[in-house]
């Protein structure tokens, strides 16, 4: 195989496109919509107008024709400046529109891919529950047959892009059997925004991640048609660890932006800010400090590329992703503390975007599976558990 750690040409004019508009459009306006909670819609827009939401997808379904390394490239640059923008685009993407991409039916993809690889439409996906995260087994939701459709009850915890003014429809996994053995059979259903019985809660009140959009998402006898579920029924489970193990080499391009972003902003300060005399960075303490926090955001990136470049070979890439994963984000999460500490005061004020970095990196250690989980896949791999 061959790895490819730097960019293919196009795909290195993207990752420059991105930064520009980054850190001209987004940089000094997005600090505003974080402190009130508010969903940046023009900025959604000038994303979609972009192309950024159909990234991975082929033109014949509305997207640009690219592959899943264009879209991690596109994360890493807008999470340098903003987490916010990156998970909107990481979860419309490769939570909302992947499962159909990949599972739906030719009728299924050209009905829901076009207005979502678009962007004037997003997608959300809603597997966690308020009892069972990690282990998905455990979903309650559930889908019964009744004629030419299925009746959904339950709940969806904290589902990205869920409650949105432009949200079509979320995926969600429910039960419609069980096995022989008694375990439940999960099966993924696209419910459209809407649709009478399903309700959407107000949006949480975040750690970070303050200016996208998470939801609770109850279900109470929702009729959808048959023909809306994706893929075989059963298939759910196998579905959706195919969707979490891509989407591992997002969130970790992701991470390592905001890891990179912490550098940046950590750079610039130490530059400037004066004590004792001279910068800051100056002092080997702080100096130090720079160069532990850029060999982490570099070393994540080659842990993600090297993901993606199996991914994109059709090699297996489960491992290779949950260490991307595991790796990019506890160091985000360290590169944001010292970013932070780098700061001083400064650095815990809203007003810097260091303390947004801060707020915003330890999430990435829990969704899309958390640390434990993710060390869990690892050795599971490692003992040669894995293969299924
Ligand atoms: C802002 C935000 C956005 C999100 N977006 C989405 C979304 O779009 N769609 C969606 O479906 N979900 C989403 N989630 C949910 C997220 O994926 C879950 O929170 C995450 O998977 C963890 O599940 P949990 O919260 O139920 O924690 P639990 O599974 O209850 O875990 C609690 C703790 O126990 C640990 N633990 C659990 N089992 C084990 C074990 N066997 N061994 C060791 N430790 C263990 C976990 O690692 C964790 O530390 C989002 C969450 C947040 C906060």
């Amino acid at each position: 195989m061959a790895l490819q750690y730097r960019l293919p040409t196009e795909h290195e004019e993207l990752r420059r496109t991105v930064e520009k508009f980054a850190q001209e459009a987004v940089a000094p306006v997005i600090g505003d919509y974080y402190e009130r909670h508010a969903f940046p819609y023009p900025l959604v827009r000038e994303m979609a107008g972009m192309g950024l939401f159909g990234l991975p997808f082929p033109e014949e379904y509305g997207g640009m024709g690219g592959d899943y390394l264009a879209l991690c490239v596109a994360l890493e640059e807008l999470a340098r400046v903003d987490s916010s923008l990156a998970i909107t685009l990481e979860a419309a993407v490769s939570l909302g529109a992947m499962p159909i991409f990949r599972f739906g039916t030719e009728e299924q993809k050209r009905r829901w891919l076009p207005r979502l690889c678009s962007g004037e439409a997003l997608g959300a996906f809603g597997l966690t529950e308020p009892e069972c995260g990690s282990d998905a087994s455990g979903t309650r939701t559930t889908a019964v047959r009744d004629g030419d459709h299925w009746v959904i009850n339950g709940t969806k915890s904290f589902i990205t892009n869920s409650g949105t003014e432009i949200t079509d429809l979320v995926t969600v996994t429910a039960v419609t059997g069980r096995k022989a053995d008694g375990s439940p059979e999960i099966s993924t259903i696209v419910v459209p925004s809407g649709t009478p019985g399903f309700t959407v809660a107000a949006p949480y009140s975040k750690v970070g991640w303050n200016a996208s959009d998470t939801r609770e998402l109850s279900f109470s006898d929702v009729r959808v048609p048959l023909e809306n579920l994706l893929g075989a029924e059963g298939r759910g489970y196998a579905q959706f660890l195919r969707i979490l193990d891509e989407g591992r080499i997002a969130i970790s391009a992701l991470a390592t932006g905001l890891a990179q972003g912490c550098v940046d902003e950590s750079v610039r300060y130490a530059a400037e800010r004066r004590a004792f005399g001279r910068p800051i960075g100056e002092n080997q303490a702080i100096a130090f400090k720079l160069a532990d926090m850029e060999t982490r955001a570099h070393t994540a990136r080659l842990a993600w590329r090297d993901a993606a470049a199996r991914l994109l070979a059709g090699e297996p890439f489960k491992k290779e992703a949950a260490i991307a994963k595991l790796y990019s984000s506890e160091i985000a999460v360290t590169n944001a503390r010292e970013a932070t500490q780098i700061h001083g005061g400064y650095g815990f004020m809203n007003e810097y975007p260091v303390a947004r970095m801060w707020r915003d990196s330890k999430i990435l250690e829990i969704g899309e599976g958390t640390s434990e989980v993710q060390r869990m896949l690892i050795a599971r791999e490692l003992m040669g558990r894995g293969r299924d």
